[in-house]
């Protein structure tokens, strides 16, 4: 469905992130959670692409085979990176040609294994450029849907580390928008402040866009770490650290201290009217599941119903 669609239907989204298995048993294990998932019927998920090529093709055939055998909305991940005009053509019809209707537009992590990789040869050297080439694509009329693919881009609640200075990098977010982004999902964060704030600097910016909340339970401390390496700039606050530390190296205290934090941002973030929450699942489905618990909610449909439908 088309992410305009989707923020016509549901007053909150709620979305699921899953990054493509590299092997038979991730796989499996991916599926078998995706099927506890899917009966928490979200708004839509979303699947990483990496700056590998064969990893590359892993998030086309997860795409696809979500779509095919599965009720689950996915929405693909395509970055900068690494590619010239005709690849994202190439990738964009067959997209196009699976029915799938948006596609998240991001400037991509460079490549792990090509250090010091040269992005001036990049067809697309920010986000905002792949924006402006799929609102291209969509009006050649190669998609089904009359409208082309809903576009999503990256936000930055803490800002992002390649662009220290804030002002500016609200200009190149607002550039984003202006070239036709329909969404906006943030990175991580771990203090809801940091994302009402950003709301409201987007507000003030002229951004008008809906915007989703990036959540990511803790649930172990080298996952934690690896978290900090990854979502560069994303601050673990004090209490957070401090409650992680009186788990110590118990792992089921540890998993509990990140998933009672993590609820707790979702209960605030609802009470605050947020128009979405992205879940960064990592493939897992127990921490999410439980945060559902803790809220009180069986499925999605609580959270994504508009205030005329609530049953309250
Ligand atoms: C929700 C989410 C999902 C993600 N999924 C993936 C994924 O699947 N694969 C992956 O590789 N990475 C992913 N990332 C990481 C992301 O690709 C990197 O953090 C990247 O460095 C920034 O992406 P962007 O889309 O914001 O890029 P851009 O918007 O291009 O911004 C990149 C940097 O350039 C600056 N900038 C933008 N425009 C200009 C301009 N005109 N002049 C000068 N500077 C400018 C920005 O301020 C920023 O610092 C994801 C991030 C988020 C938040």
């Amino acid at each position: 469905m088309h992410i305009n669609e989707i923020f016509a239907a549901d007053q909150t989204t709620v979305s699921f992130e899953f990054f493509p298995p590299k092997s038979q048993a991730e796989s499996e294990a991916l599926y078998a959670n995706i099927a506890l998932l899917e009966k928490l019927q979200p708004s839509f998920v979303s699947v990483t692409y990496g700056a590998g090529g064969s990893t590359r093709q892993l998030t086309h055939d997860l795409v696809v085979r979500l779509k095919q055998t599965t009720s689950l909305d996915p929405i693909p991940h395509l970055t900068c990176v690494c590619h010239n005009e005709q690849e994202v053509d190439d990738i964009l019809t067959k997209y196009a040609q699976a029915g799938i209707s948006n596609v998240l537009a991001l400037g991509g992590d460079p490549p792990r294994d090509l250090p010091g990789y040269d992005r001036t040869q990049d067809a697309f050297h920010h986000a905002a450029d792949l924006v402006g080439f799929v609102k291209r694509f969509n009006d050649g009329g190669t998609h089904p849907d009359p409208r082309g693919f809903g576009i999503g881009v990256a936000g930055f609640p803490e800002g992002h580390p390649s662009t220290p200075n804030r002002l500016d990098e609200m200009d190149f977010l607002k550039a984003k928008v202006d070239a036709g982004a329909d969404y906006i999902c943030t990175q991580l964060f771990f203090d809801n402040h940091d994302f009402y704030d950003f709301r409201e600097r987007c507000e003030l910016a002229g951004i008008h866009v809906p915007i989703i909340a990036g959540i990511m339970p803790i649930t172990t401390l080298s996952g934690m770490k690896r978290m900090a390496q990854l979502a560069l700039g994303a601050r673990v606050p004090a209490k957070l650290l401090r409650a992680l530390g009186r788990a110590g190296t118990d792992p089921e205290a540890v998993k509990r201290v990140g998933i009672h934090w993590a609820t707790e941002q979702c209960r605030d973030l609802l009470d605050s009217q947020v128009r979405g929450i992205h879940f960064y699942t990592l493939n897992r489905s127990d921490a999410t599941r439980q945060i559902y618990q803790n809220l009180g909610l069986a499925d999605s449909l609580a959270l994504r119903r508009t205030e005329g439908q609530a049953a309250v």
